[in-house]
């Protein structure tokens, strides 16, 4: 008898309910045991969903009040000083809440600790912050109460912990660089400390995760994982230690052979590491096979699923556990709650519960044979087969063109000097010529009308006046400051991805399917189900009217196919390269009517580009090349005379920039201001050969920039780039500030520019 676990569950609520009750309690509405009732009530009901979708093991601990990798700095007393706490009492939420966006409603405001990327997902984890003397505590016992919690209610539960070698990984050197890995010996007595009182609260497994297991790791960090885990084996319960997001790779061995009581794999991420995997695995361990997706929203091929598990039964018996890919947080919760969805699509779909409700039936086919369960098998085949040949999702004339993808279709006629003299002769720019990255602020106003229009309250007519009316003043305000090129500034958008998703063919929305994004922040991803066209023109009428209010050059904006394929739920059925490759197409669609409708300047933003990267070196290459491929198919349709610009809010370029010269942008934009514009050191060893706009203020502070702090960011500008080639900009879009912010800063940029030119003229001419 194999067994049904899950990693983790996601901890939002069905209806987001995490995200009001900790929104209320942070505006002070209500009080901390109101909000503390609020996270019982939503472990309760996870539980019991898991419970009733035949979860026979039950993950605790992966609940969390903002981040589980901030739950793991609170348990082990990592708390820096900022936040100050008395060093012995444990640590209260309000200072829980400060360490995670600065501000609570008790104590005093902090600069909250930084947030990243966990691994290849959008979530985003709280940075632990580590001194060299850092000294490690048990600060907190919300693991200990929960697991009471647990098994009051009466389940079989495993409590969930970060691994410290994990943990260490994640964390960064708070003040002077050291090696974080030299606190390993300080953290294991905490980590046995755990094991140990779990055990005493009658825990019989643990679940480690270490998800570095999947990564290109360093040999220390590899030696440290046989001494760590020799310290933890037997020290407390048995420990499932859970590898996830991909391949063990060249770390298989070493995690097969810890002293530890199972291994959990992805086999979603990698199935090829099952059978190498399952050779080497000694007898007495457990193997978690991590067999349904937990990244993505598709219902399991369970026929399929059935044929790899089978000999994996025969060999393991009841040291086979099965159990979704990895925490099942990256999906949304249920698809009972979608109301929109026609039937045969929602068919397709398989959230949280319903992934553990497909690993139940796999269980029972595997236990009691296939013929106990033959309907459901029957029906989730027809589901299969159904989606494999259904006319919505193959359109034979896309695929048609992407077999007539050429790298002459991805290639500029000429190259950039080129280009650029033509360009120069057209647009008759300025030295450093000012713009900014697209949106302006959105106003109540704009959002109003949305919303009326959406529930039909209000004409297209009249939500189009709307959306006119706002690029009219738009223009008017980019006049006003002196800008050189203008854009409408997205009014008609509430997201990026979003707007487009919503006009091309291929794309589906839920109207429930929240995943978390960091703290009580959620996104809710397009699903792209089916192969990509373009019915229409998407953008073309607003750029054209943007630009018949005036004569400067107006900028048209499109968001680039790489960023649009990463924040989608994207169909596994083919490679994510193909899907891709026909979002560019479409895109290539749009840009060609942009430059028709006389749009001289277009921009296509990848600010996704970067965060695309496999977690493995060996395969960026093969990312890289598809993914600039796919940028260049876009925008290689236009002429010389057309300039072509990208934005990237980040300037970590240094180990991709030959790639992002590959993309041949005319002027790429991108975030500079808060590294002080040192991050265009990249551009200036590779010799970068078109232009930058490197962002000279940081529109994410509330803090007004001055003309002078600006000039001064634009001199130091000029030591990494020629000034033929330097644009002027903000880091990023606008969208979130206020028009007041927006104006004094704008007017302060196209200042600070003039300033420079003024001194540049001179020079040249003294
Ligand atoms: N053009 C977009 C904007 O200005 C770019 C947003 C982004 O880079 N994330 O809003
Ligand atoms: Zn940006």
């Amino acid at each position: 008898m194999s067994i049904v676990h899950n990693l983790g569950f996601p901890r939002i609520g069905q209806q987001r309910e995490l995200k009001w009750a900790l929104e209320s309690y942070w505006r002070g509405e209500i009080d901390q045991a109101a909000l503390l009732q609020q996270g019982e009530n939503l472990r309760q009901q996870h539980w019991a969903q898991q419970a009733q979708a035949g979860v026979e093991l039950l993950p605790v601990g992966d609940f969390s009040w903002y981040d589980h990798v901030l739950d793991t700095s609170v348990m082990l007393g990592v708390i820096p000083p900022r936040f100050a706490q008395d060093d012995q009492a444990p640590v209260d939420l309000d200072t829980y809440f400060r360490m995670a966006r600065g501000r609570a409603p008790q104590g005093t405001d902090s600069r909250a600790c930084e947030m990243t990327k966990w691994f290849d997902t959008n979530y985003h984890y709280i940075v632990p912050e580590f001194a060299p003397d850092q000294e490690f505590r048990i600060a907190d016992s919300r693991l200990f109460d929960q697991t009471r919690e647990a098994q009051t209610l009466g389940y079989a539960i495993k409590p969930v912990l970060l691994g410290p070698l994990s943990y260490l990984w994640l964390g960064k050197c708070s003040t002077t660089a050291f090696e974080k890995l030299e606190l390993v010996d300080r953290l294991i007595p905490i980590y046995s400390e755990i094991l140990h009182r779990l055990k005493q609260q009658g825990v019989q497994w643990v679940q480690i995760d270490e998800p570095i297991l999947v990564l290109d790791l360093p040999l220390a960090w590899q030696r440290a994982f046989a001494t760590v885990y020799t310290r933890l084996s037997n020290v407390g319960a048995r420990i499932l230690l859970a590898s996830y997001f991909g391949e063990l790779g060249d770390n298989l061995h070493l995690a097969v052979h810890l002293p530890v009581d199972g291994l959990h794999i992805d086999l979603a991420r990698a199935p090829q590491q099952l059978r190498t995997v399952a050779d080497q695995l000694p007898i007495y361990k457990v193997l978690s096979a991590g067999i349904i997706d937990g990244r993505n929203v598709w219902t399991g091929d369970l026929h399929s699923l059935l044929q790899q598990l089978k000999p994996l039964q025969e060999r393991f018996g009841e040291r086979l556990w099965l159990a979704p890919s990895c925490s099942l947080l990256h999906c949304p919760v249920n698809r009972d709650n979608e109301t929109a969805l026609d039937p045969e699509l929602l068919s397709w779909l398989a959230f949280a519960v319903q992934k553990l409700a497909e690993l139940n039936l796999l269980k029972q086919a595997l236990d009691q044979g296939e013929a106990s369960v033959a309907p459901a098998l029957a029906h989730n085949q027809r589901v299969i087969t159904a989606r494999r040949t259904a006319a919505r999702i193959h359109h034979p004339s896309v695929q048609t063109r992407l077999n007539t993808i050429t790298e002459a279709m991805a290639t500029r006629h000429s190259g950039y000097t080129q280009r650029a003299a033509l360009q120069q002769q057209l647009l008759g720019l300025p030295l450093l010529p000012t713009t900014t990255i697209g949106s302006f602020p959105q106003t109540d106003e704009v959002r109003h009308a949305r919303s009326q229009f959406r529930q039909q309250r209000i004409s297209q007519q009249d939500y189009e006046a709307v959306i006119k009316q706002h690029i009219q003043h738009s223009v008017m305000k980019q006049h006003d400051f002196g800008l050189d090129v203008l854009v409408h500034g997205e009014a008609e958008r509430t997201d990026m991805v979003e707007y487009f998703g919503e006009q091309l063919a291929g794309f589906a929305f839920t109207s429930n399917g929240w995943v978390q994004s960091y703290g009580s922040r959620c996104v809710k991803p397009p699903i792209l189900y089916g192969d990509v066209s373009r019915p229409k023109p998407m953008t073309v009428e607003w750029s054209r009217y943007a630009q018949s209010l005036t004569t400067k050059p107006m900028k048209g904006m499109l968001t680039g196919p790489v960023t649009i394929l990463q924040w989608s739920f994207v169909r596994d059925d083919q490679p994510r390269q193909t899907t891709c490759q026909q979002i560019a197409l479409a895109l290539r669609d749009e840009v060609r009517d942009l430059e028709a409708a006389g749009i001289k300047i277009i921009q296509i933003d990848e600010p996704a580009l970067r965060e695309g990267l496999p977690l493995r070196r060996s395969a960026w290459q093969d990312y890289l090349r598809w993914a600039t491929q796919c940028f260049r198919l876009s925008a290689a349709t236009v002429e010389d005379k057309t300039q072509i610009h990208t934005h990237m809010c980040y300037a970590e370029f240094n180990d991709i920039i030959e790639w992002i010269a590959a993309l041949d942008a005319d002027v790429i934009t991108i975030e500079t201001s808060r590294s002080h514009m040192e991050l265009l050191n990249a551009f200036k060893a590779f010799a970068y050969p078109n232009a930058i706009g490197p962002g000279t203020y940081d529109i994410h502070s509330p803090r007004q920039p001055t003309q002078s702090e600006i000039k001064t960011l634009l001199e130091k500008a000029t030591a990494y780039i020629p000034v033929q080639r330097l644009w002027v900009n903000p880091d990023c879009g606008l969208k979130t500030r206020r028009w007041e912010e927006v104006d004094s800063a704008l007017r302060n940029m196209v200042a600070a520019a003039k300033e420079m030119r003024a001194n540049l003229t001179q020079h040249a001419s003294g």
